[in-house]
């Protein structure tokens, strides 16, 4: 699934990132960052600590969650917290919402249509100004096409 934050690799990705956000670069971070921003279908911390295995061998589960939650502490990711298990992590930085196919789980991001902004979706009160948009909808995902 190609994005905005896909079109550079990961490893140039990572360290703009961090930069920017005042963290340091630990191996760690970079490990767990880079897991991530390779899976779009947006993991949970364990599936995350057994991708990081592979690319730093001997990192621990616990180094794994301080990682997730300093690098989502820092918006450099996004923390989503369903309310039918654990946390899951999304690499995508483009604003958008979350479509949970409670049946297998699956999660899909979802984009506004071109031209849409918030306010034309929703009937918010006068004055109100949307500063970042986090919402979850719930469905049936249609399984991949061969
Ligand atoms: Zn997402």
């Amino acid at each position: 699934m190609a994005t905005a934050t896909h079109d550079i690799t990961e490893k140039d990705l990572a360290g703009k990132l961090m930069r920017r956000s005042g963290l340091r670069l630990t191996r760690q971070r970079r490990a767990v960052l880079e897991t991530v921003l390779h899976s779009a279908d947006h993991p949970s911390a364990a599936v995350i600590y057994k991708r990081a295995l592979k690319r730093l061998p001997g990192i621990s589960l616990a180094t794994v969650y301080n990682c997730l939650e300093a690098l989502a502490e820092k918006r450099i990711i996004n923390q989503l917290n369903f309310d039918n298990g654990a946390s899951r992590f999304c690499p995508n930085l483009v604003e958008h919402v979350h479509l949970l196919d409670d049946a297998s789980n699956r999660v899909l991001d979802v984009h506004l249509k071109p031209g849409v902004c918030v306010e034309d979706v929703f009937d918010l009160p006068v004055g109100v100004r949307v500063e970042r948009l986090e919402a979850c909808l719930h469905g049936s995902i249609p399984n991949k096409k061969p």
